[in-house]
């Protein structure tokens, strides 16, 4: 079981928030058309789709984005939520996603993603990857271990130790 579905939208440009059940591709403050997007992913059960493409993005391995969740070893066969950002996505394109079965969901996130990260690469930034937030790293123990801030070591710590 997986889904993606879209939990907030919000005009790249001027700021606000568009309700997604009435999107229809440009804001309706500026009329802008790139747009900040919020992705609610979940997924159930032994997932050999995620498996496989965990492999098979294996190219991936010198980013720092991990939006398979493979931090999560175990992930593929447990219940898995989580919410991914996009910085950048084209109005149109959100348009397709909200009216397009799940296969081609799936194929336009990874899309996405990939693109996300290669332009984040390119910029030298990376995406923490505890809470999501894009930084450029310094030499220092929390940026050095792909997270954003030292709070948020801290998190990352606490949550393990409760694991
Ligand atoms: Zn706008
Ligand atoms: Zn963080």
């Amino acid at each position: 079981m997986r889904r993606f579905d879209v939990s907030r939208i919000t005009c790249a440009s001027c700021g606000h928030h568009q309700a997604v059940a009435a999107f229809a591709s440009r804001c309706f403050q500026c009329l802008g058309s790139a747009f900040r997007v919020e992705i609610e992913r979940s997924a159930s059960g032994l997932d050999w789709e995620e498996a496989a493409l965990s492999l098979a993005s294996a190219f991936a391995v010198t980013t720092p984005i991990d939006f398979l969740d493979t931090d999560d070893p175990a992930g593929i066969y447990y219940r898995t939520h989580s919410f991914v950002n996009l910085a950048q996505v084209d109005g149109d394109d959100l348009c397709r996603f909200l009216k397009a079965p799940l296969p081609e969901r799936r194929r336009m996130f990874v899309d996405w993603k990939r693109e996300e990260s290669e332009s984040l690469l390119f910029h030298g930034e990376q995406v923490c990857r505890r809470c999501r937030v894009i930084f450029k790293p310094y030499a220092n123990a929390w940026n050095d271990s792909g997270l954003c801030s030292r709070a948020c070591r801290r998190a990352q710590e606490k949550s393990l130790r409760r694991s």
